[in-house]
C-alpha cells in the first residue's frame, strides 16, 4: 500500500520516521514520502526525514508546550505552507495518507485534526489518522488533550487508527523509557499492514492487497491493530493450529487498544513463508475473528515473507468503545474538569468533552 506519512509534533515525527525506517529495512518500500511538521525546532533536528517548522512568528521554534488549542491555531494559520510542502511526499501513486500524532501533547494533538481536514478537502485518497493515546500514568493535561483531540480527529479522518501507549510496552519500564521500543513495535506492525500489496514475490489469490486494507477501514471511526507471532512447522498442513492460536493471541493480548472486542469490519493478515502458511488456518482464523468481534465482514489473506515464524496482524475498524477506551474517555473528562478548575476561564463543558473545533 503506497502511503505518505505526515508526522505532526514530537511523537508524530518520531513514529513516522520509525515506520519509514522499518519499511526500508524490511524492503517493502511502501512509504512514498514522509514529512515531519513541528513548532519545536529541537524536535525536528534529530529526524532523518523531510521536516517543516511551523508557527515561527508565534512561538519562535520553541514549541507550544501542551497547549493543543495553540497547536490547532498555528496549524490553521500555516496549513497552506504545509500543503505546499507535500510535493514529493504525496504523489499520484499514493494510495493513502497517514497523519501521525501523539494525541496528548500540543502540536500534534491540536495540529493533526486541522491538517487532516485540509488533506481531505484537497486529496481524493483516503486520509487516516494514526493517533497515540497517553498511558494511564501520564498527567491530567495529556489525558484531557487526548480526549478532545481524539474526538476531533476521528471526525476529520477517514479512519483513526489508535495505539495506546500502555498497550505495547514491557512491564517495569516507564512509558518514557520505552518510547523507542514502543515506536519500533508500532513501526514493525504498521509496516506489515502497509506491506499489503507491495510484496511482489508472492502473487496469488490469497495474497492480501492494499484495497483490502482500504476496504476494511472504509467503515470509518476508530480502528486498532493487533499482532502476535509463533514458531511454525516447515509444512503448512501442520500449521492450522499455529495460525488459529496466534490469531487468538493477537486479538486477546496483542491489540493496540487493549480489550477491543467488537468491530464493524476486520482484516486478518497471516505473514510467513507461503509453504508454511495454512490456508485452512487462515480461513478458520478469519471466521473466528468475525464471530468473536460480531463483525459484518472480516477479510483474510496472507503476506509472503521469509521467516520460520508465522505472524498474524489483525486490523479492526469501526471498533466499539471498549472498557479500555471508556476508561480513557472517563479519565479525559475528569482531567478536563480538573484542568478547568485550575483555569476557570477555560471554555470547557463539564458534562461532555468538547472537540477542539
Ligand atoms: P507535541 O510535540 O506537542 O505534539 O507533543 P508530544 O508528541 O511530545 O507528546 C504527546 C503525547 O505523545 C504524550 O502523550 C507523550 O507521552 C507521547 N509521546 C511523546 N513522544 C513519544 C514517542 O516517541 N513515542 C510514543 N509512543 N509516544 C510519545
Amino acid at each position: 500500500m503506497k502511503a505518505a506519512l505526515i508526522g505532526v509534533g514530537q511523537a508524530g515525527g518520531k513514529v513516522a520516521s520509525a515506520i519509514r525506517a522499518a519499511d526500508r529495512a524490511a524492503g517493502y518500500d511502501a512509504i512514498r514520502g514522509v514529512l515531519a511538521v513541528n513548532t519545536a525546532e529541537s524536535d525536528l533536528a534529530p529526524l532523518d526525514v523531510e521536516t517543516m517548522l511551523v508557527g515561527q512568528e508565534r512561538v519562535k521554534g520553541h514549541g507550544v508546550g501542551a497547549d493543543n488549542e495553540l497547536g490547532a491555531s498555528i496549524m490553521q494559520a500555516d496549513v497552506g505552507e504545509v500543503m505546499g510542502g507535500l510535493d514529493g511526499v504525496v504523489d499520484p501513486a499514493t494510495e493513502a495518507i497517514f497523519v501521525v500524532a501523539g494525541l496528548g501533547g500540543g502540536t500534534g494533538s491540536g495540529g493533526a485534526p486541522v491538517l487532516a481536514r485540509e488533506l481531505r478537502r484537497v486529496y481524493e485518497t483516503p486520509v487516516y489518522g494514526l493517533g497515540i493515546l497517553p498511558g494511564r500514568d501520564e498527567g491530567a493535561i495529556y489525558q484531557a488533550n487526548a480526549g478532545r483531540s481524539l474526538k476531533t480527529l476521528v471526525r476529520e479522518t477517514d479512519a483513526l487508527l489508535l495505539v495506546d501507549n500502555d498497550a505495547w510496552h514491557e512491564s517495569g519500564e516507564s512509558v518514557e523509557e520505552s518510547f523507542a521500543a514502543i515506536n519500533e513495535t508500532i513501526a514493525r506492525r504498521i509496516g506489515l499492514v502497509l506491506a499489503a500489496g507491495e510484496n511482489v514475490e508472492g502473487v496469488g489469490e490469497s495474497v492480501v492487497d492494499s484495497s483490502e486494507v482500504i476496504n476494511t477501514l472504509r467503515t470509518g471511526g476508530m480502528a486498532a491493530i493487533g499482532y502476535a507471532s509463533a514458531e511454525a512447522a516447515p509444512d503448512a498442513s501442520e500449521n492450522i493450529n499455529v495460525v488459529t492460536s496466534t490469531t487468538r493471541k493477537a486479538l486477546m493480548t496483542g491489540m493496540s487498544v487493549p480489550q477491543t472486542e467488537r468491530a464493524e469490519a476486520g482484516l486478518v493478515i497471516v505473514a510467513g513463508e507461503p509453504d508454511r502458511v495454512s490456508r485452512k488456518g487462515v480461513e478458520r482464523a478469519r471466521k473466528w475473528v468475525e464471530e468473536k468481534t460480531e463483525s459484518m465482514q472480516v477479510r483474510g489473506g496472507d503476506l509472503p515473507l521469509e521467516s520460520d515464524r508465522i505472524g498474524v496482524v489483525i486490523v479492526l475498524s469501526g471498533i466499539a468503545s471498549s472498557t479500555r477506551l471508556e476508561s480513557f474517555m472517563e479519565r479525559a473528562k475528569a482531567a478536563s474538569e480538573s484542568v478547568d478548575r485550575e483555569d476557570p476561564t477555560a471554555a470547557f463543558d463539564n458534562d461532555e468533552l468538547d472537540g477542539l473545533f
